[in-house]
């Protein structure tokens, strides 16, 4: 290494949400070499085919390098300081002729903290409006408004370490041999290392997950609910409900059912509680009894008792695991909070070994979108709808407290229907690339496509996206800046510059500094590029004071790799709401601080059908998904050689019988029609996954075979998260 010049640099990866920490190795200024880092309390060394390739995902060739504007029809080169003068003079001109709400900002969970900070400040903060939203929509939102309704506080409360003391893991409709590797890879060495251990897969298809399993049980769609609420009927029925713990720490409550699917424009519902007492609840029970449910679900009785004496054995510590299953779902609030309820019913929760633990799939899906809140309700650690926390903004960044807007614009799947009537002219969209990921995707592109629309796109490669733009920035990747990503497990991950961005391509914190300050607020944001990153975080770390939600200090988070909030008194809390381990935790015991009768909630959430299901003329359920090699929509991972060459293009997954009966084999071709559209392609079968008879899977990483042209934009009416895993299909031999 001496004689080559190689160094080595820790970082988290670019990727997943595990938050793996790599050692990235530079040689003359260029990244050449990764290997995990051995000191990461998350991946231990380990590393995923993602995170071994990903330095090269800074090297593809067709690298976005300068800006671009859109002149006669094309995309021109631009130097960058007339393309942000051309942004900031439309943001102003838009703003004038169509008031503040005619602007947006669509980031992701891939922005880094200082990214996702300067975008909600300048827009909520600065330009008043709330038209703020972030990807992370798509993917994690019914696990925030599951926390939320349960708990009070979003985000899970344990850690990973809750891995090396269970003795049962549940993946709820959770592919994490392929979706969250290296954390699987820790369920693995568990099991072999304390026999006792089950991994129970849990899922509507067989995938890498369920050959690992020491038990697969398949689902029919959206059955999940039923499932969930039979484990509790049968948890109550066999008399293994922690009685001391509920009583103590418990309360119970009914929700609406008369709600929708967010299929309509100008869809909004308000969840309201009603309470109801245990005996209320159990009565509600009564309809998911085994043998009803088993009817519905496809899973036999025998395995829901099996999967209840699982969750009620008082000597077995319990984790379920969840990500897109449970929350890419029209009732994925309702999901959310069934699992929360089977581990209250049993008090398997907030301790070592215990717990419910919904996974996010982007690096920074917590860290940005969540802690810092580039959700068009949300401020950093509040809600717009809440005064004391405007006030806080208000204060903290120095604005009048009039400019921040008490009231929720758009959630993401509104925020382009408004592109689509006119009511929003001007969207800038950074870090995702929603022209491959939106649901039911003709409808978005036509509407970004428009006469008037104004569309501003940062990345670092040329994607669909890039080609509906007006103005295109090419940005600086991760370790060509400085930034901070926000793992699955509360833990926030700091990374330095290690490498010079190509061209012109600056961080998309950098770019929206430079756009407010051609705005005319540049005094309301760091200057410096040096000292920017500090200076963002130690003002974003001022509305996270306290125990509650500490997070630590500039300085401790350069010493160490990785630290997990809240930060309290130099220590990170590792489980919430357990005295023993949480300082805001009153008492000796169990403290659900986050409501204000300081208890966790019970709902009473009822199963409902999904929106749009097979019948004669679409006979079979379309889910869309991810494969290991790639990244979200490919946009990087396609770039690195080998991870192309593993999966070059999406394919279309059938069980072998429906094969049979539609005459196809791997490597031919089929068409798939549902009401919003069709595409043709390649047959799988038995190649990786199997779904069940009369289930088609889809991968979603491929720009030239968009499956999400054929998706449904339906959404759960709590957290406006569409359901990508179900709709109605209908398959053609080609
Ligand atoms: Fe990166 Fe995720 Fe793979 Fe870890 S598991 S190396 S974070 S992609």
């Amino acid at each position: 290494a001496a004689a080559s010049g190689l160094t080595w640099h820790k970082t988290p990866c670019r990727f997943c949400g595990v938050g793996c920490g790599l050692l990235v190795g530079i040689d003359s200024g260029r990244a050449v070499a990764v290997k995990g880092d051995p000191a990461s309390a998350v991946n231990k060394g380990l590393c995923c085919v993602k995170g071994y390739h990903s330095v090269q995902a800074l090297y593809g060739k067709d690298r976005l390098r300068s800006a671009q504007m859109r002149k006669n029809g094309r995309l021109v080169d631009v130097p960058l300081s007339e393309a942000l003068d051309a942004v900031a003079d439309h943001f102003k001109k838009t703003i004038a002729a169509h008031g503040k709400d005619s602007v947006a900002i669509y980031g992701s969970g891939q922005w880094t903290i200082p990214d996702g900070y300067v975008a909600a400040k300048l827009f909520k903060g600065c330009l008043g409006t709330n038209n703020v939203e972030a990807n992370a929509r798509l993917c994690m939102a019914s696990a925030v408004t599951g926390f939320l309704t349960s708990f009070g506080l979003d985000e899970p409360m344990g850690c990973y370490e809750d891995i090396d003391h269970a003795d049962v893991f549940i993946l709820w409709g959770n592919n994490m041999a392929e979706m969250h590797p290296v954390l699987f890879s820790r369920l693995l060495e568990r099991r072999q290392h304390h026999k006792r251990t089950l991994i129970v897969d849990l899922a509507t298809r067989t995938t890498r997950t369920s050959f690992a399993a020491d038990k697969s049980i398949l689902f029919e769609p959206q059955t999940d609910l039923a499932i969930a609420n039979c484990i509790a009927y049968q948890i109550i029925k066999d008399g293994r409900v922690n009685r001391s713990f509920v009583e103590k720490h418990v309360a119970f409550k009914k929700g609406h059912t008369d709600i929708g699917y967010g299929l309509e424009d100008g869809f909004h519902f308000k969840d309201e509680a009603t309470p109801t007492d245990f005996a209320g609840y159990a009565a509600f029970l009564e309809d998911y009894t085994p043998e009803k449910v088993a009817s519905l679900t496809g899973v036999s009785a025998a395995d829901l008792r099996y999967l209840a004496a699982l969750y009620g054995d008082p000597n077995r510590k319990v984790v379920s695991f969840w990500c897109m299953g449970m929350n890419q779902h029209t009732r994925g609030t309702w999901i959310n909070n069934l699992v929360y309820n089977l581990h209250l019913l049993v008090g398997k929760i907030s301790r070592p070994g215990n717990g419910p633990f919904s996974l996010t799939g982007q690096p920074s899906a917590c860290g940005t979108v969540r802690e810092v809140g580039t959700l068009t309700h949300k401020l950093p650690h509040g809600v717009v709808m809440n005064e004391a926390a405007r006030k806080k903004a208000a204060e903290i960044w120095q604005v009048p407290v009039e400019n921040i807007d008490p009231k929720p614009s758009h959630h993401t799947v509104s925020m382009f229907r408004a592109l689509d009537s006119g009511a929003i002219r001007m969207m800038w969209i950074q870090v995702t690339n929603p022209m491959v990921t939106m649901p039911k995707l003709k409808r978005y592109r036509d509407a970004a496509k428009k006469e008037g629309r104004f569309i501003v796109v940062s990345d670092v490669y040329p994607t669909p996206t890039t080609d509906i733009a007006d103005v295109v920035l090419p940005s600086a990747m991760w370790i060509e800046r400085e930034g901070m990503y926000g793992n699955s497990e509360r833990r926030t991950q700091h990374f330095q510059q290690l490498v010079e961005p190509p061209g012109e391509a600056m961080s998309d914190t950098l770019q929206i500094i430079e756009v407010a300050r051609r705005m005319g607020f540049g005094d309301k944001f760091p200057q410096d590029p040096k000292t920017h990153i500090r200076e963002i975080w130690e003002e974003y770390r001022r509305f996270h004071d306290g125990p509650k939600h500490g997070m630590a200090p500039y300085e401790v988070l350069l010493q160490r790799p990785g630290v997990i909030w809240p930060f309290h008194e130099g220590r990170e809390t590792k489980w919430r709401y357990h005295a023993e381990t949480d300082p805001a935790a009153k008492g000796s015991s169990f403290d659900f601080y986050g409501k204000p009768d300081h208890r966790a909630w019970i709902w009473a959430r009822p199963y409902e059908p999904a929106p749009e299901v097979p019948d004669r003329e679409y006979p079979f359920w379309l889910c869309t998904g991810r494969v290991l090699e790639h990244w979200h929509s490919g946009s990087m991972t396609r770039r690195i050689p080998v991870l192309h060459r593993a999966v070059p293009e999406a394919y279309a997954e059938l069980h072998p019988d429906d094969a049979t009966r539609l005459g196809v084999r791997s490597g031919e071709r089929i068409r798939l029609v549902t009401r919003r559209g069709s595409l043709e392609m390649t047959v799988a079968v038995d190649q990786r996954g199997r779904p069940a008879r009369g289930h088609v899977f889809v991968p979603f990483f491929d720009e030239a075979l968009l499956i999400n042209e054929v998706t449904l934009d339906a959404y759960c009416p709590i957290s406006k998260q569409p359901d990508y895993k179900k709709c109605a299909v209908k398959v053609e031999r080609v």
